[in-house]
């Protein structure tokens, strides 16, 4: 017999910061709100830009070229377009709807921008960047590139709104994205008054992320830019919209293994840190403009 999740904090943005000059982002974790690496495992980072409106620019804003290894990067765009190239000779553009998950692992040089057409327009923008740590086994594997379009995303659809499932599965219905332990992470879009339960082993890490919209979850309420983080002492999730909402959810299977962070790299010790600079410092990233 299944038993809810009890709530365990609801968290208010935390005041914003700017990675670049095109994405600001209030960190939820590791270093914003929950400060600690492993409270969230295998997620380690959460970045998230509420919506802002940007002006117009003739120059992309956004980040320029940066290497990253170890773990992959996950980027979910809500409103906006950003455009991606990185070293392994990968480039797109995420669209609204669209995802992109890039596994760094051995290594990649990469940078992000508004795209140009929509930098030019200006307008509201609106992501989410997260970091799904790798296991040590997986962490110096060939680097991979999964463009998920937002026609590709499970669809599961119920009277009131549809799931969209980017990576795990509910209900016989999966989503695109190949991960390298059991992870979770799906778009759920309620009408007013629309309602939904989730499961999740107790073990498994969870939390919502309230894009859009008010919600009650497990009966504690939930306003737009909030992150809810759930006790790991329970199955059930049960959430219900006082409005159209949006919510990411995100759960995953929690990876017992030593975590050193530096930077952009992310590895199980010190000595692999500085492996990881050497290479860099080298030139074993690969090159990019
Ligand atoms: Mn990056």
């Amino acid at each position: 017999m299944n038993t809810a999740r009890s709530i365990e904090r609801v968290i208010a943005p935390p005041p914003p910061h700017m990675v670049g000059d095109g994405f600001r982002v209030h960190n939820f974790f590791p270093s914003g709100a929950i400060q600690s690496k492993q409270r969230m495992s295998p997620f380690f980072m959460l970045d998230y830009a509420s919506k802002f409106e940007f002006p117009p620019s003739e120059q992309p804003r956004g980040v320029d070229v940066h290497p990253h290894r170890g773990f992959e990067t996950v980027t979910i765009a809500y409103h906006g377009k950003i455009a991606h190239h990185d070293s392994a000779g990968n480039k797109g553009v995420i669209e609204e709807g669209d995802v992109q998950w890039m596994t760094a692992a051995s290594g990649v040089l990469h940078k992000e921008y508004h795209e140009a057409s929509f930098s030019k327009k200006g307008g509201p923008f609106q992501m989410v960047q997260l970091w799904v740590n790798l296991p040590a086994a997986y962490k110096m594997t060939t680097p991979r590139y999964q463009e998920l379009k937002k026609e590709a995303m499970g669809h599961l659809k119920f009277e009131g709104g549809v799931l969209e499932i980017i990576a795990g599965e509910v209900n016989q219905i999966k989503g695109p994205a190949k991960t390298f332990t059991p992870v979770h992470l799906s778009n759920l879009h309620l009408h007013k008054e629309g309602s939904f339960t989730l499961h999740f082993p107790s073990h498994y890490n969870t939390g919502l992320l309230v894009v859009k919209g008010s919600v009650q979850i497990n009966d504690t309420s939930a306003s737009t830019n909030h992150f809810v983080l759930l006790a790991n002492d329970g199955e059930d999730i049960n959430i219900n919209s006082s409005e159209e909402s949006t919510i990411l959810i995100l759960a995953g299977e929690p990876i017992h293994e030593p975590l050193v962070a530096y930077g952009p790299f992310l590895m199980n010790t010190w000595e692999e840190i500085d492996q990881a600079i050497s290479d860099f410092n080298l030139g074993k990233f690969g090159v990019l403009d």
